[in-house]
């Protein structure tokens, strides 16, 4: 294959990848980026939303080129039933800024655009190519990968895992274990095509101005899971995911759900007379703090989905995985710069330097959310039912006094769920919360 011998080889051209083989290459690091995709981003799926400070922080100016589609200036969040929602709409001019705080992407063009990037910088990437497994020497220090082509060997003084959710050469090299069904969702998202005014029309929006939607409730049929709906410029990204474990015996389907989503009353309209062009289904990894696996060993580094870094509370992906990679750039820059080995020792300044950041703050902080929320099927079906219900009884104005209706709210919440159990599971959200 390649015969010199590299820095650092990065397996994965998504955000985390893409992130930490820029940040290498930018200082001067001979970098190999592998990628089993045609190009960047031919097999990546993400809603999407880009979180822009987590970018910024590797590329200031993105703004100048990157593909970005509307920058978000509403977030609406929904709990829903069969027949309505109960949302809160957070809209603000403030969102208007200068630098936007959040845009959404389509992540396709997106990576191609951080790919020509990472390139620009001076890192090789090859295409086409699918890692096999890890090469290690007598010591079992990791030195290089085995790839599918021909004589696909080549060597490293580190491997950076950026593989994305299912972390198979971690698993195939026995750094990690097979990542559980409980701590995986599975997501599918379409692509709906509208004209640019359609879609400003309908969302009240002008310019570049975006909305986005996320949705809980009875739409995953008890399921643990979220759906979304985001404007881009010209098409609508709609999509829903539930943990894997909640479909095996339920008897509904990833598709089955998307389709009930997109024909709710409240989402029907935003997608009428609308063309869908694109249909994708990816992984999510939402196990959280707990369900990390190794983040470093001697001679490799795990970043992004791989090391399950994402905040399915906050809905928060990508920026973690550019954050990651970003840091375990400059660990292994540093180290260089220092004349040190990848040992696990001296690796250790990655997660010392991860536990500094959001990342490891907000994973710790919502580390027993995914359990919860596992353990607590009300929130995907009783408590929407509840809420929707008291909404309704509370706005209906049919010559009922306002006392009678607030005892028949509090009275359905009782029959519903119990007090001991309504005051059980708030405590039990408190205290994951916390
Ligand atoms: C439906 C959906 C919606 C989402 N919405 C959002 C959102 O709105 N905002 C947000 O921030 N996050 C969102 N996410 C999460 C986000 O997409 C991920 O967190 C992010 O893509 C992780 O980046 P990554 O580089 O770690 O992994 P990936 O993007 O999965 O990239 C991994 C790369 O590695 C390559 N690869 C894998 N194995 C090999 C191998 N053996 N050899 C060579 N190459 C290999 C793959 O082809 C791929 O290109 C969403 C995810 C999904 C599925």
């Amino acid at each position: 294959m390649i015969k010199e011998r590299f820095d650092a080889i990065v397996v994965g051209a998504g955000p985390s990848g893409n992130a930490a083989a820029y940040t290498m290459a930018k200082e001067g690091l001979k970098v190999l980026q592998l990628e089993r995709g045609e190009y960047s981003g031919s097999k990546n799926v993400q809603g999407a939303i880009l979180y822009a400070n987590a970018l910024e922080k590797i590329i200031p100016d993105f703004r100048d080129d990157a593909p970005l589609e509307r920058h978000v200036i509403e977030q609406r969040l929904w709990t829903m039933d069969d027949t309505s929602y109960v949302g809160m709409h957070y809209r603000s001019q403030d969102f208007n800024e200068e630098r936007p705080n959040r845009y959404t992407i389509i992540r396709a063009q997106f990576d191609k655009w951080f790919s020509r990037k990472v390139r620009e910088a001076g890192a090789v990437l090859l295409c086409e190519t699918t890692v096999q497994e890890l090469l290690r020497d007598s010591r079992g220090k990791v030195i290089g990968v085995r790839t599918d082509r021909g004589d696909g060997t080549v060597f490293a003084d580190v491997v950076v895992l950026a593989e994305g959710v299912n972390g198979l050469i971690g698993q195939r090299s026995g750094l990690r274990a097979e990542v559980r069904t409980d701590s995986v969702a599975l997501a599918v998202k379409e692509m709906h095509f509208l004209p640019r005014e359609v879609i400003e029309s309908r969302f009240n929006l002008k310019g570049n101005e975006g909305v986005v939607i996320e949705a809980m409730g009875t739409i995953t049929a008890g399921m643990t899971g979220t759906a979304f709906l985001y404007t881009n410029q010209e098409s609508i990204s709609v999509g829903i995911g539930c943990i894997v474990a909640d479909f095996e015996g339920s008897g509904q389907t990833p598709y089955g759900l998307l389709e009930a989503f997109k024909n709710h009353p409240s989402i029907k309209p935003l997608l009428e007379n609308s063309e869908c062009k694109e249909y994708a289904a990816h992984l999510i990894p939402e196990g959280g703090y707990n369900a990390m696996p190794e983040l470093y060993g001697d001679g490799w580094i795990v970043v992004g989905d791989a090391g399950q870094f994402v905040n399915a509370v906050h809905r928060e992906g990508s920026n973690l995985a550019m954050t990651t990679g970003r840091l375990a750039g400059e660990t292994i820059v540093w180290l260089k710069r220092r004349k040190e080995i990848a040992s696990k020792a001296n690796l250790s300044e990655y997660r010392r330097r991860l536990d500094e950041t959001f990342v490891m703050k907000d994973l710790k902080k919502y580390k027993n959310i995914p359990a919860f929320l596992h353990g607590t099927r009300q929130v995907f079906g009783v408590y929407p039912q509840l809420l929707s219900r008291a909404a309704q009884t509370w706005f209906r104005v049919d010559g009922t006094d306002k006392l009678s209706k607030e005892k028949e709210i509090l009275k359905s919440f009782r029959k519903a769920r119990t007090m001991p159990g309504l005051i059980g599971d708030a405590f039990k959200l408190v205290r994951a919360w916390r």
